[in-house]
Order: structure tokens, then sequence, then C-alpha cells
């Protein structure tokens, strides 16, 4: 977490911490299991009693209006245990932003989803890829006062277990995105098993189902107009979040190597007294530290009406990144218990790749970069 956290904020990290530890920490294993599906939803439901699912929504809305930092806490202090249970709750209290616009849709979603009695999920992989947004077949045609919907869309987390769904799509070369609920006719899921980051996730498909209108936001002027992008800045929050659990799942994974170090001896002494161990754990914890200046320093400037977008572009690359280094010399680190499932600490590896890849891959996020340093010829990697 940022070094310079309001009392507010301080209050805020002890209480994820305390969840984390008490409430997570026992079940972390259950998120890559049969039971995937109850460990989400029971631990999301907690994630609303505990108030972090409204943590981005406005006051109006019943919100608790907090900046995109104190978000960036919880995430990081959660992910020191379960990297997967942050992902779920992302989506949770990011995805029902969008809803805010949507008067009758809010009405009857929102107060369900901010308390953790609806899971949220967000279909915005397209079968064809995902940046390649303006190419898209198209999704949905007009039909009197609905809108229907036919396609599928891949990767969707919380899609096995969720309530409410919003999807991207074309209408006639535009995006829209479009909300529907779980057991609506012609909506149905099929499974995918994953490496990390829980078990399960969906493939959603649509066949034939109606939208009303009042459940569709046209999203044109700001992503894809007549196929083609928008010229906007791809400045979002959005990518700090994933590099602030990528980051929690690299100080969650050293920490837990460096207390088995103090214990594991050789020859009486802990393999933590070693030099050349010592040097690994001391270029780690470097790596983090880098890590969570480039973070909180891109968020303060955020929040400081700052926004520098190739900052947050390189948070989205570098921290995951370096999330998958640490883990894996961690797993090494632990010899061959490191190697086997189970023990609660291979599956940080398989998480940190996770999200290198999810909200878009560190090469995307670089090409981004290029472009932003003006580089000749460069383009956004991003959606
Ligand atoms: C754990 C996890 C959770 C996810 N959750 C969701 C979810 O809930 N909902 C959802 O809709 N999606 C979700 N996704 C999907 C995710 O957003 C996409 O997989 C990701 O954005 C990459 O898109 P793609 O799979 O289409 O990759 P592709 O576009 O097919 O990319 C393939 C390869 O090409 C590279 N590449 C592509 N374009 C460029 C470029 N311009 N420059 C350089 N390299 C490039 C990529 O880096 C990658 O290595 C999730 C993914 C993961 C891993």
């Amino acid at each position: 977490m940022s070094n310079f956290l309001t009392e507010e904020q301080t209050l805020l990290r002890n209480v994820a911490r305390q969840f984390a530890e008490e409430e997570v920490r026992p079940h972390v294993l259950e998120a890559y299991g049969k039971d995937c599906n109850k460990f989400f939803r029971e631990l999301g439901k907690r994630c609303g009693d505990l108030g972090f699912n409204n943590m981005l929504i406005p006051k109006e809305f019943g919100g608790l209006g907090l900046p995109t930092s104190s978000f960036m806490i919880i995430l990081e202090e959660i992910a020191k245990e379960s990297p997967a249970l942050t992902l779920h709750l992302q989506i949770q209290a990011q995805v029902p932003l969008y809803i805010l616009g949507l008067p009758a849709a809010s009405k009857k979603w929102l107060p369900k989803l901010m308390a953790g009695d609806a899971v949220m999920a967000a279909g915005f992989a397209e079968p064809s890829g995902i940046a390649n947004y303006g190419e898209w077949p198209e999704f949905a045609v007009l039909d009197g006062d609905e809108y229907v919907l036919n396609g599928s869309r891949n990767f969707c987390f919380t899609g096995m277990y969720h309530d409410v769904m919003m999807s991207l799509g074309l209408v006639n070369g535009d995006s829209y995105c479009f909300f529907t609920e779980a057991g609506q006719p012609g909506l149905t899921v099929s499974l995918e098993k994953k490496l990390g980051l829980g078990a399960n996730w969906a493939v959603v498909h649509y066949k034939n189902v109606r939208v009303p209108k009042k459940y569709a936001i046209d999203f044109s002027s700001m992503m894809i107009k007549n196929h083609k992008k928008v010229e906007t800045d791809s400045y979002s929050s959005l990518w700090l979040q994933v590099p602030a659990m990528s980051l929690g799942c690299a100080e969650g994974v050293l920490t837990k190597t460096i207390d088995y170090l103090k214990q594991r001896t050789n020859k009486g002494k802990p393999l933590a007294s070693k030099s050349v161990i010592q040097d690994k754990l001391a270029r780690m914890q470097t790596k983090i530290e880098a890590c969570r200046a480039l973070l909180y320093d891109t968020v303060r400037l955020e929040e400081d009406g700052r926004n520098d977008t190739k900052l947050g572009h390189m948070c989205k690359s570098f921290i995951p990144d370096t999330a998958v280094e640490i883990a894996r010399e961690c797993i090494t680190l632990h010899g061959g218990l490191g190697y086997c499932e189970g023990t609660g600490i291979e599956h940080y590896m398989r998480d940190a790749i996770g999200l290198t890849i999810a909200d878009n891959t560190s090469d995307m996020h670089y090409a981004s970069v290029a472009y932003y340093m003006g580089l000749p010829g460069a383009e956004r990697g991003t959606m």
C-alpha cells in the first residue's frame, strides 16, 4: 500500500487486512476446487457486508464515493492472501459504475450488487479477440423498443455464478453495452476451466436475447463509432486495479517465502541466513517497493487531476510482470514443496500470470506505452 495513507485509509486497510487474514486465508484453496462458486459467492457477500463493493459508487447513489486509491488499498491487502477473490471484487465494484446512467437498471440492480446479494459479470471478450473491437461481428439489432442479442462472450470471470451481466457489442458498427439477467430466455453459460485465479469461468451465449432499450447504453462517443476507434485519451483508473492486486500477490508470496526460509534450516542455520538467498530476497523486496512507488504515484497524480496515461499503462504492464517474476522465484525458494499443489504457494504463480492477461495483456499495454512515448508508427495496443 502507499506510504502516504490518510487516517481513513489506514482504518480501511486494517479492516481489509483482518478480513483477509481471518476470513479469507482459511479458505484460499477452495477457489481452485469443485466448490469454487461457493467460495466466491460467500466471500463476495462478506465484501458487500464490509462496504467494499460500493466504495467507488458515488454517495448520491448510495455508495461510499471513495477515491480509486482507497479501493486499491483494499485490493492489495486481500490479494496478499487471495488474488482470485480480488478479481471477483473488482468486477463487483467497478462494473456497476456503468449502470448509474440507466435509472431503471440502477433501481433494479444496484442495491443488490452493492450488498453482494447479486453477482455482476462482464462480457468484453468477443471470441475473435478483445482489442480489435471495431472488427467484431454485429452483436445486436434494434427491434421496436428492444435490442435482440446474438453471439457469445468468452472468459467471463464471474460468469458461472452471475446474476447480472454487462456485455459489450456492436450495433450497426457502433459500440453499445447491454445489461442482462441470468436465466433470461436465450441466455446460457458454459463452463471453461482456467489455470489460476479460481477454477471456473464461463462462455456466455446469447441466442435472440431481448434487452429493453432502458437497459442499454450507447458507448459510441467514447469507444467505437462506425467500426472505428474513437480517438480519446485512454487513461482509466481501471488500469491501476489489477496492478494493485499484482502488488498484493507479490507481497503475499514473498512474506510467506521469508517466513518459510527463516524456519527451514541447513547445517543448523536458517536458509534465510545464506547470502545467496538474502540477495534474492533483497532484490525482490526492492522490486516490490519500486512497483509501489510507481503505482501509488500514478494514482496520486490522478487524484490531483493530473492523469498520466503513459504511467497508467506502465503500471498495468510492469507490475503484473514483476509479480510473475517474484512468484516464480518464491516457488523455487520453497524447493520441491513449492512445486506441490495445495501448499498455498504455487497458486500465486498461476494467479500472477492471469493478472498479466486480465484487463489486456502486458504486451498490449507496452504497445500503448510506446504510443504515448510518441515512438514512430506506434499504435495503442489496448481496447
Ligand atoms: C484471469 C482473467 C480474467 C478475465 N476476466 C474477464 C472477464 O471477466 N470478462 C471479459 O470480458 N474478459 C475477461 N478476461 C479476458 C481478457 O480481458 C483478455 O483475455 C485479454 O484482454 C487479452 O485479450 P485476448 O485474449 O483477445 O488476446 P489476443 O488479442 O488474442 O492476444 C493474443 C496475443 O497477442 C498479443 N497482442 C495482441 N494485440 C497486441 C498489440 N497491439 N501489441 C502487442 N501484442 C499484442 C497479446 O499480448 C497476446 O500475447 C480475463 C482474462 C483473464 C486471464
